[in-house]
């Protein structure tokens, strides 16, 4: 999502651009991206841009006649500048505003389409949409102290609180409490005298570094590459990579759908924070510190026996390995839902509290306002998720074993209409997979109908099922062999047989 940096450089680009221009003309592609119906979006046309502001993590451009555009970005929302009257781009395009000296284009190149504009008459109307956090670059320390110990929250928590401080989410969170030298779960409670200047310190010095290193990369351009994994971040998406400052691999601390990266040696004191994902899946193997971390992996480095065992297992242990996996996971599964979600008692460094501010921070604003925690990384996957996600698709669709399920199934379904080979059927019915007789089957008759629709076309099979049948016994090499020759009575028992019946039936049939 972008933040305060990115917003504050998307701003200085606009400026030279948009101010004092008028809005010549307004392009909506998606209806969804205009959340306010009154007043129309079409009333921006002709109006001139008088200002530019940040409204926490917001664009507004300030119209004649009291009129304000406000354009949230949420995570994946991006601003280009293109040649006046540029097409709108099909699937990933919101809208477009026409100036004199070019068009902006409102883009999201993601299908889960978050990003807003509401158009607003007056500056109470604009006030409701501030979220209300202080101005980490405009105030002093008293003042950001004050804001942020109001409640005894986590820094993590603290610092990416909208209503808190302004401008600040997951990317420049986890590099202000890396530069602090803070643990992202120490609560605000606990830090003292000295701390405090700390934070400060380096809440301001990363935005305004980053701020102007954005502008140095963008120069008298516009900025298109707007993400919140960048190069140079010191610990933010850099999980498993080198500490610039220690060298020590980069932590992760994941909490609902989203993850907080911190350096173990430079922020907690070498104690990695128990997550969520790992602690509950690795319950006393979840090494307490860094140097257990380290001390375990070159264990497991200098006695290779251990992971080379289960390399070269016999299938059928691996098999058994799965099984086993499968069915703790069914059992951990079935423990939860009983269990519902995790009581207090279960906290461990704070944990509870990271989860809760995500759900408090949804809570807070309306839904189309809100902060989504959701993943970052669907922006970072945005461009690749998808045919990659098709070929995998066509992958598996594709793979032998998926064909012959297909036949088989295709068989199944085939034989709905009593025509089966014996020798098939016997071998289904050995299988347990003959589900279609327990009233399972793919078929399309429901299972409340099937013993009409079967009786129905046992008295007269339907003509697919007639011509399926003719072709299977055709097919057979057995019945080939024994289909009576020409001429020959096809009722009548074959020479030599002794199975003729010359004699009249017994009274108890007759009648
Ligand atoms: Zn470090």
């Amino acid at each position: 999502m972008p933040e305060l940096p990115d917003i504050t450089v998307y701003l200085e680009c606009l400026a030279p651009r948009v101010l004092g221009q008028p809005i010549e003309r307004v392009r909506v592609a998606s209806p969804f991206v205009v959340r306010t119906a009154e007043p129309p979006i079409r009333a921006v046309e002709g109006k001139r841009v008088l200002a530019l502001r940040r409204l926490g993590k917001r664009i507004v451009l300030a119209l004649e006649d009291e009129l304000f555009l406000v354009m949230h970005l949420m995570i994946a929302g991006r601003l280009r500048w293109r040649d006046r009257g540029a097409k709108v781009p099909g699937k990933l395009g919101l809208a477009a505003f026409d100036f004199p000296t070019g068009t902006l284009l409102f883009t999201e190149p993601t299908t889960r389409k978050r990003a807003a504009i509401h158009l607003v008459g007056g500056e109470a109307a604009l006030a409701a949409h501030d979220p209300g956090g202080i101005e980490p670059l405009a105030c002093d320390e008293p003042a950001f102290r004050a804001v942020l110990a109001r409640e005894n929250r986590t820094l993590k928590r603290a610092l990416t609180d909208p209503t808190l401080v302004s401008g600040i989410g997951n990317a420049y969170s986890d590099e202000i409490l890396h530069r602090a030298r803070l643990s992202p779960v120490t609560l605000t409670s606990r830090l003292d005298d000295e701390t405090w200047p700390r934070l400060f310190d380096a809440t301001r010095s990363t935005l305004i570094d980053w701020t102007e290193r954005l502008r140095a990369e963008v120069g008298d351009g516009f900025p298109e590459k707007v993400t919140a994994f960048r190069d140079g971040m010191a610990v933010h998406g850099r999980f498993g990579k080198p500490c610039p400052d220690c060298g020590a691999a980069v932590q992760r601390l994941v909490f609902a759908e989203n993850e907080a990266n911190y350096c173990a040696r430079c922020q907690t004191g070498g104690k990695l924070l128990a997550d969520r994902a790992l602690s509950r899946l690795l319950k006393k193997d979840w090494p307490r510190s860094l140097d257990e971390l380290e001390e375990r992996r070159e264990r497991a480095a200098l006695t290779p026996s251990a992971p080379s065992a289960t390399a070269t297992a016999t299938p059928r242990a691996a098999r058994a390995q799965g099984t086993r996996r499968r069915r703790a996971e069914r059992r951990r599964c079935r423990r939860r839902v009983a269990l519902g979600p995790p009581q207090e008692p279960h906290d461990r460094g704070g944990l509870v509290e990271l989860l809760e501010a995500e759900h408090d921070r949804e809570a807070a604003e309306p839904a189309h306002l809100g902060e989504p925690a959701e993943a970052e990384h669907h922006q970072r996957h945005a461009g690749e998720a998808e045919p990659e996600r098709r070929r995998r698709g066509d992958q598996a669709r594709h793979h032998p074993l998926a064909r012959a399920a297909r036949r088989h199934r295709a068989r199944q379904v085939g034989n709905e209409a009593g025509d089966a080979e014996p020798e098939q059927r016997a071998s289904r019915e050995q299988a347990g997979t003959d589900r279609h007789r327990r009233g399972h089957g793919s078929s399309p008759v429901g299972a409340a109908d099937r013993p009409r629709h079967r009786a129905e076309h046992q008295r007269k099979p339907c003509r697919l099922a007639r011509r399926r049948h003719r072709r299977r016994r055709r097919a057979t090499p057995q019945r080939r062999a024994a289909r009576p020759a020409p001429g020959q009575r096809p009722w009548a028992a074959p020479a030599g047989s002794h199975a003729v019946v010359d004699r009249a039936p017994p009274e108890s049939v007759r009648s």
